[in-house]
């Protein structure tokens, strides 16, 4: 595996993916996205659905974010060495012969607790009080995500959930000290402004990193039979509904007509007026303030009723009510929360994805 340590300026404003002498490089953060995507940019093809404005605010606000986290991971005790944001450190990492993948960690650090990543997770787990010599430094992922993403991550963990920002990570811990160690993934919810990490052991690492650079190699062949053709296209890896395409720069080129296709699938049959659809709007926003105003009274008089159940001393009682007889009782329940971090932390991916599962359900929101 090839090597290199090198410092630019413009390190974040770099394609996904160019040609080089050597062959394709590929940006690190830009480890999972499509295939072919990767092939449009390496060939330079216009973007045919550039990102909105707003998507680009969102990214900044992401980036501008990043500061945050490593403050909050200093209070926290870590030691944390943040990238130099004007000349960051770029590290470039032969993934297979013939593709490269380059990028600039976030920061580099260790735990708080003394002995290192091991023993932090150790003591974390098993409260162990022996902490053992301090480990060397690990690379440390900065991610900022929305509250629905930053809960999932949690949930799911790093590699099931963001798998590519786990490769990222292993690919900067060779890129910096020329073999996979731990690798953090530090996360900032920015709904809440909260923040967590996951630390990820070094096989588990590598094996996200095997996986990624597996996936690459199809790219690296189809680059050694057709050389930079930009009519020679790799195959689609998603589809028009799949979001990596709905968000694709390269979307209309790739798939014309698709962007509508995937917005028509929801729709009925009978098409609705803008009329109609506003008929339903007010119908619906009245149906809320009535819904709002009768749950309001009802909790005014359950709360009558828990003072006149306290006032008898009792836990429950019976009482006539407009049609028969109720009653009315205190009833204890009960929540049980799993602790998703030592979760992770305890089990590989595949135990985690037989016993964390996932249901996606779709529901139509007015806010
Ligand atoms: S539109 Fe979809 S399949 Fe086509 S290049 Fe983009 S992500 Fe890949």
């Amino acid at each position: 595996m090839t090597i290199t340590a090198r410092t630019s300026s413009d390190v974040f404003n770099r394609p996904a993916a160019r040609f080089t002498a050597a062959g394709i490089d590929i940006r690190a953060s830009a480890l999972g996205q499509c295939r072919r995507a990767l092939w449009y940019t390496a060939t330079e093809q216009p973007a045919t659905n550039p990102p909105e404005p707003d998507s680009l605010t969102l990214l900044e606000a992401g980036n501008a974010l990043e500061p945050v986290v490593v403050h909050a991971m200093r209070r926290s005790g870590w030691s944390v060495t943040p990238a130099d944001r004007d000349e960051p450190m770029s590290v470039s990492v032969e993934a297979v012969p013939g593709l490269t993948v380059t990028g600039h960690p976030d920061a580099t650090g260790c735990p708080p607790a003394e002995g290192g990543a091991a023993a932090a997770v150790e003591q974390f787990l098993f409260g162990d009080d022996e902490p053992s010599a301090q480990t060397d430094e690990l690379v440390i992922e900065v991610k900022t995500r929305g509250p629905e993403a930053f809960k999932r991550w949690r949930t799911l963990g790093a590699e099931r959930s963001h798998p590519e920002s786990v490769a990222q990570a292993a690919c900067y811990s060779l890129g910096l000290y020329g073999e996979c160690r731990d690798v953090v993934i530090a996360t900032l919810d920015t709904g809440s402004r909260t923040w967590d990490h996951e630390l990820i052991p070094a096989a588990r690492a590598e094996h996200a990193w095997r996986n990624a650079t597996g996936r690459l190699q199809a790219l690296a062949d189809h680059h050694e039979a057709f050389g930079p053709d930009p009519e020679a296209l790799p195959e689609r890896d998603f589809t028009a509904s799949d979001w990596q395409c709905q968000r694709c720069p390269h979307l209309n080129r790739c798939q014309p007509g698709g962007a509508g296709e995937a917005e028509d699938d929801g729709e009925s049959a009978e098409p609705v007026s803008d009329e109609t659809a506003r008929a339903a709007l007010c119908e619906y926003e009245q149906v809320q303030g009535r819904i709002k105003s009768l749950e309001a009274d009802k909790r005014g008089a359950l709360k009558t009723l828990q003072h006149w159940l306290q006032g008898k001393g009792e836990r429950k009682a019976r009482l006539e009510g407009s049609a028969k007889q109720r009653t009315v009782g205190m009833v204890q329940s009960r929540r049980y929360s799993v602790d998703h971090t030592r979760l992770n932390a305890l089990l590989e991916p595949g135990q985690r994805a037989e016993i964390v599962t996932e249901q996606t359900s779709e529901y139509l929101r007015v806010s």
